[in-house]
């Protein structure tokens, strides 16, 4: 699933082009994941006006000027494409949005997990409100108060709540355990202060270096242009079950944690 970076670089994708532009016409191809559904959501979205595209931990936010917006999750393996006046609808393509100036974004989903909810600005401060702190705009002093409780709590457990840290999933938890040095299935009362501060520090530093990379495509992740992210080649734990560990060369260990995979290195995560 697309996680803080792969989403934040979509949204700045996004951002660049839609910034200012009104919705002018929408084709709904495949009903069924939008709110509300069919052409109850296209009179709400067509004729307005986006401020800008913004993201609050893996949820895109379609800001329109009056107020009210869509929310995009991607889940999965949903995407968002800029596509031509000639691109012919493929079978998991579900909404086209064509926007001022002939720009055309498609929504397209594989496994259909993803949605777009329309929401006026009392419902959108409503979900928002939900959401942890933004690692990236957020000081490591702060995000390493947010692994202390609560403590019986696993590590990798906290990491992957969207209301203790926003934006964190399954790859960048497992690779700032790995960086920090520590186990992933510790509670989290076990962690020292240098222990929180430390780990803290490396989700900041991983999720940095995967943005500057435009994220990771270790599943179906492309960009709005059908790019992949080029993180994937840098992780060092996540994927790599039975591989060397690049700090100590012990082979990395994967185990299924609350039914999601979990790598570790045996020898140097503590
Ligand atoms: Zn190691």
């Amino acid at each position: 699933m697309p996680e803080l970076p792969e989403v934040e670089t979509i949204r700045r994708q996004l951002h660049a082009k839609l910034a200012g532009k009104t919705v002018r016409e929408i084709f709904i191809y495949k009903t069924g994941r939008e709110v509300p559904a069919g052409e109850g959501f296209v009179k709400k979205v067509v004729g307005n006006r986006l401020s800008g595209v913004e993201r609050r931990a893996k949820v895109l936010i379609f800001q329109f000027e009056n107020g009210e917006a869509i929310l995009g999750h991607l889940k999965m393996t949903g995407k968002f494409l800029f596509v031509n006046t000639d691109y012919i609808p493929g079978k998991h393509d579900r909404i086209l949005f064509v926007f001022e100036d002939a720009i055309r974004v498609m929504w397209s989903d594989i496994r259909q997990f993803g949605y777009l909810k329309f929401v006026d600005s009392v419902e959108l401060t409503e979900v928002l409100s939900k959401y942890g702190p933004e690692p990236l705009e957020t000081s490591i002093e702060e995000l390493a108060q947010r692994l202390m409780a609560p403590k019986t709590r696993k590590i990798k457990t906290a990491l992957l709540d969207q209301a203790t840290i926003a934006g964190i999933g399954n790859i960048y938890a497992d690779e700032a355990c790995h960086r920090a040095g520590i186990r992933p299935m510790r509670k989290l009362s076990t962690l020292s202060r240098d222990d929180r501060a430390r780990l803290a520090e490396e989700i900041v530093n991983v999720l940095n270096e995967s943005l500057a990379q435009k994220g990771t495509s270790a599943n179906d992740y492309v960009d709005t242009d059908g790019s992949k992210g080029g993180f994937l080649a840098l992780l060092k734990v996540y994927g790599r079950e039975n591989q060397l560990c690049l700090k100590c060369s012990t082979p990395i260990k994967k185990i299924v944690q609350a039914g999601r995979g979990t790598h570790y290195c045996p020898n140097c995560q503590k």
